[in-house]
């Protein structure tokens, strides 16, 4: 089973209408639904105002892939929190960064720049399109599928060029933004995925759910270790190559 935590700022869904009438529950208990029917996930939430915003060593230690959405309440998580994040991945978790989670505190971590972007909220719809259909977290879409309202977001987006960009965002405001893109950063996987504003019901999409499920199972761990700076030996020493400390 591949042990999933969606964590969510939940704070539009108890202060806006229009968001808590897409979202009664909150988006992370959408996203929870819909990868909770799928027989080799296992998933589990937290939001902010848990205590420690719900995410520990010991929870992160038992999370395969966490998934992030956050938005208007970046600067209450905790630096400590963001770096938990942040070593979990370097260790092997896998991570999935949703919509406005570009400026989440873990994922510039992650990334090291300003994820900046040029963003208008004006209903656009968006044409998502697939760059790369070979990918495992492509399979299933089409060319393309479109969205009837989403967010804006625009190039230049201010992140390390990917090791693969899977997905491209073309609005009919006229940008293009690339929405679907992949990282490493040491044992870990990362993949950012730009649609899901919190006014529309976009996590409600087949596609969007079907690319989600995929990159669940894309960046799951096939390797994880904790990251530490052993002491060793010379390999030919006498005593045999052993860590001598840590
Ligand atoms: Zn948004």
């Amino acid at each position: 089973m591949i042990r999933v935590l969606v964590w969510n700022e939940f704070k539009h869904e108890l202060t806006s209408e229009t968001v808590k009438a897409v979202y009664p529950d909150g988006i992370h208990e959408a996203i929870a639904e819909f990868l909770g029917k799928e027989d080799d996930i296992e998933v589990k939430t937290a939001y902010l105002d848990q205590e420690n915003c719900g995410i520990t060593k010991e929870i992160l230690d038992e999370t395969d892939v966490l998934i992030w959405w956050g938005h208007m309440a970046h600067h209450l998580v905790p630096d400590a929190v963001a770096t938990l994040v942040r070593d979990a991945v370097h260790e092997g978790m896998g991570a999935i960064f949703l919509h406005s989670a570009h400026h989440s505190k873990p994922f510039k971590a992650l990334m090291g720049t300003s994820c900046n972007l040029t963003w208008r909220e004006t209903g656009d719809s968006e044409i998502v399109w697939v760059i790369d259909p070979a990918h495992p977290i492509t399979r299933g879409i089409d060319r393309c599928f479109k969205l009837e309202h989403e967010e804006t977001y625009g190039e230049p987006f201010t992140i390390p060029n990917p090791d693969k960009v899977l997905l491209i965002g073309n609005y009919s405001g006229g940008e293009v933004f690339r929405s679907g893109v992949l990282y490493e950063r040491v044992n870990g996987k990362i993949f950012y995925f730009q649609p899901g504003h919190e006014t529309f019901p976009t996590f409600k999409v087949p596609e969007v759910q079907t690319i989600i499920k995929n990159a669940v199972r894309f960046v799951a761990p096939t390797y994880r270790t904790k990251i530490d700076c052993p002491h060793v030996r010379n390999i030919d020493d006498s005593e045999g190559y052993v860590i001598v400390k840590k």
